[in-house]
This record gives C-alpha cells, structure tokens and sequence, in this order.
C-alpha cells in the first residue's frame, strides 16, 4: 500500500496492509511540512526457527508501532523515536512493515518446550 506523502493531512488517513501472516494498521498524521507520523499495530502469527534446534516455530506479534516517516533525509536528530526516509514523495506502508518483520526475525526465538525460554 502506497499513499502520496502530500495527501496526509492533519487529521490523518486510515490505512490496512499485510505481509506474510502478518497485519499493519493504523493511522497516518501529518506533523509538519517533511514529517508523518505513523501509529499502529502489528497483529498476526510470526514463521521463525528456533535459535537452537532449527524447528519452526510461530510467534504471536501483537505489537504498537509508532515511528515518523520523513519526506526526504531526515536532518535533525531532535525526535526519540524511529524514522524511516522515503523520497519520491510517497510513503511505502509495505516497505515500513518488512522491515518491521524483519527487525521481530532478527530476534532470537526458542521452542518451547523442548529448547525452553533462557
Ligand atoms: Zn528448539
């Protein structure tokens, strides 16, 4: 799901994507003239191996998102939070969820019972 940057207003748009099992939604708001902010939630079942036997396994991802998305570099390191950078005036919710799957992969996930939490 694509939405032009300048589209996003003030009161903000809705928007719904997927990938893989995967569900992103939430809103999106404009917070000034190069800068949208981007609240949701990450709902659905992770397909991981686990990190000692290699078994696949599901992870339930119930998480809240909430990051900014630039138009353009983003120059000033004023703000706390994650900011993603597009720059063909076009916001990319597919690409903002990869790589929010991909950061949950790179996380280290055991089976249990068999390899146990620690
Ligand atoms: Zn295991």
């Amino acid at each position: 799901m694509k939405l032009l940057f300048k589209k996003i207003s003030h009161l903000g748009v809705d928007f719904e994507t997927s990938y893989e099992a995967i569900k992103f939604y939430g809103k999106l708001k404009r917070k000034s003239y190069n800068l949208v902010q981007c609240s949701g939630k990450l709902e659905g079942i992770l397909t991981c191996q686990c990190d000692k036997c290699g078994e696949d396994i599901s992870i339930h991802v119930d998480e809240k998102i909430d990051l900014l998305v630039s138009n353009g570099i983003y120059k000033s390191n004023k703000e706390l939070i994650e900011v993603i950078e597009f720059f063909e005036e076009i916001i990319d919710l597919d690409t903002i969820l990869r790589s929010e799957v991909e950061t949950l992969k790179s996380d280290y996930y055991y089976c249990i019972p068999k390899c146990g939490v620690d």
